[in-house]
């Protein structure tokens, strides 16, 4: 039922009515960004610019003060501080700015929200618009409105020397929640390539409207709100020439660490979200189908996107860190899949990525090499008319680098992907090796499905599918 209503929800959170083209959106503007998140996140807290200099490059943001101390909203050329104890502080021209995005708010395109009913909601809603007006632009957005509840975070001000953010945090963050709230949410979107320099995707803080309260979203139902899109096409960054700043390791990847500090809340088991919200299956909608369409979804394919299904899931990769992962399967077997998903992340099985294949163009060796883990990819089964069993979406692929394919053609072996030779010696021991005596092949055999590791002409270590005579059932005319 849980499911249902989380499902419904989403549903009611893409409905959201067109409102106005305010202003042409190829006015151009600039985000200004101070430093790097991942300067921030390593624990770079000396502040790059002051308030005042922010200010001239902008009336509308998000970032935080030299020494961490507390959450900066800029809105409508205020800069507010929210501080460690919820409160809001005006800061003095003068106090320093370690990381920051601001630009100059103009209103390119408006939504209305409703029912919105967490963070992954909205942040599926954002993307939807942004998907529309173009995913490699920066967006600012406000959302004013009514929050049925929202959770946001400050923390108290840092003393040298510095630790790294998400070591910080996780003693002095501070936490408050607020019910049935009036305010205003400021968000930046940033574009996938974005990873080197601050985090790709949403990042949201929130300011109550009498300007009392405020901090860094970490959950969020909206009740109703407008949000306005501000489409950002220029980029402009402030640095640092400190001997200490210029040291730092910048490209070291701290992804995970960026992910705990912006996500990350002090209530005990915090990383492990509710499975039973994390696991749910949604219908092709039509943000959906805009991701998968021309790639996994190619022009000729005969499937009916009505058959295919949207499966939102939890895993756990080696480190134990857990992941939100999603696929795309035939309905036929979504309920089996999502089962079977939810036992592998209840009983801490690693899989190291669940993307759609999308990401990679579709391109099944890219997402392979990647130890992706997917399902639907139309094709035919070559030189013949019949789709294949991933072309259904009737057949799953788990931690596919390490569980490769392998046949003998013309005397010659083939291994899909290229990379994952050295895992054709099923005896050796390795990290998410895919055998008998492994759980993830007792879950598929316990729904159903056969195993390419059982194959005698090739092996498909990776592989389940459901066994060609039911399939022959569901689709009749693909035989
Ligand atoms: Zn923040
Ligand atoms: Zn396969």
């Amino acid at each position: 039922m849980k499911r249902l209503i989380r499902v419904l929800a989403i549903l009611c959170a893409m409905a959201f009515c067109f409102c106005a083209l305010a202003e042409d959106a190829t006015n151009g503007d600039t985000l200004y960004q101070v430093a790097l998140l991942q300067s921030l996140v390593q624990g770079y807290y000396d502040g790059i610019v002051t308030v005042e200099e922010l200010s001239r490059h902008g009336d509308t943001g998000i970032g935080t003060f030299e020494g961490v101390n507390g959450e900066m909203i800029v809105l409508d050329g205020t800069v507010y501080q929210a501080v460690a104890d919820g409160s809001i502080a005006i800061p003095s021209e003068e106090e320093t700015v370690p990381f920051s995005n601001v630009t100059f708010f103009d209103v390119d395109e408006t939504r209305a929200l409703s029912g919105v009913a967490d963070m992954a909601a909205l942040q599926e809603a954002m993307n939807g618009v942004v998907n529309e007006l173009g995913a490699n632009c920066f967006y600012m957005v406000k959302l004013e409105g009514t929050f049925d509840a929202i959770k946001v975070r400050s923390e108290y001000k840092q003393e040298k020397p510095y630790r790294a953010l998400d070591v910080a945090l996780a003693e002095d963050q501070t936490e408050f929640d607020y019910e049935d709230v009036r305010g205003t949410v400021v968000g930046l979107y940033c574009p996938d390539y974005m990873g080197g320099l601050n985090t790709p995707g949403w990042h949201f803080h929130f300011i109550n409207e009498d300007r009392t309260r405020g901090g860094h979203v970490l959950q969020i139902s909206i009740k109703e709100a407008e949000a306005a899109f501000d489409m950002t096409d220029g980029f402009e960054m402030a640095l640092s020439r400190d001997a200490a700043f210029q040291e730092m390791e910048l490209a070291k990847n701290v992804d995970e660490a960026i992910h705990k500090a912006e996500t990350a809340t002090m209530e005990a088991d915090s990383d492990a979200p509710d499975v039973n919200d994390s696991f749910w299956i949604s219908e092709i909608t039509d943000d959906i189908f805009e991701r998968i369409q021309g790639k996994s979804f190619k022009d000729d394919c005969t499937l009916p996107r009505e058959d295919l299904r949207y499966l939102h899931v939890l895993h756990v990769d080696l480190n134990g860190e857990t992941h939100e992962g999603e696929m795309i399967v035939n309905y036929h077997i979504a309920e089996d899949v999502l089962d079977i998903l939810r036992q592998l992340y209840e009983a801490n099985y690693p899989i190291e990525k669940i993307r759609l294949v999308d990401e990679y163009g579709a391109d099944d060796e890219l997402s392979m090499e990647d130890n992706n883990s997917s399902a639907f990819n139309f094709r035919f089964i070559s030189h013949t008319t019949r789709v294949s069993k991933h072309g259904l979406g009737l057949a799953v692929d788990i931690n596919t680098l390490y569980n490769p394919y392998t046949k003998i053609v013309d005397g010659e072996r083939i291994v899909e992907p290229i990379t994952g030779e050295p895992y054709l010696d099923r005896e050796a021991d390795f990290p998410y090796k895919i055998d008998h005596e492994d759980l993830c092949f007792k879950l598929f055999a316990e729904h159903g499905f056969e195993w390419g590791g059982d194959w005698e002409d090739r092996k498909d270590y990776q592989h389940f599918e459901i066994p060609t005579a039911l399939i022959d059932e569901w689709y009749p005319s693909n035989q």
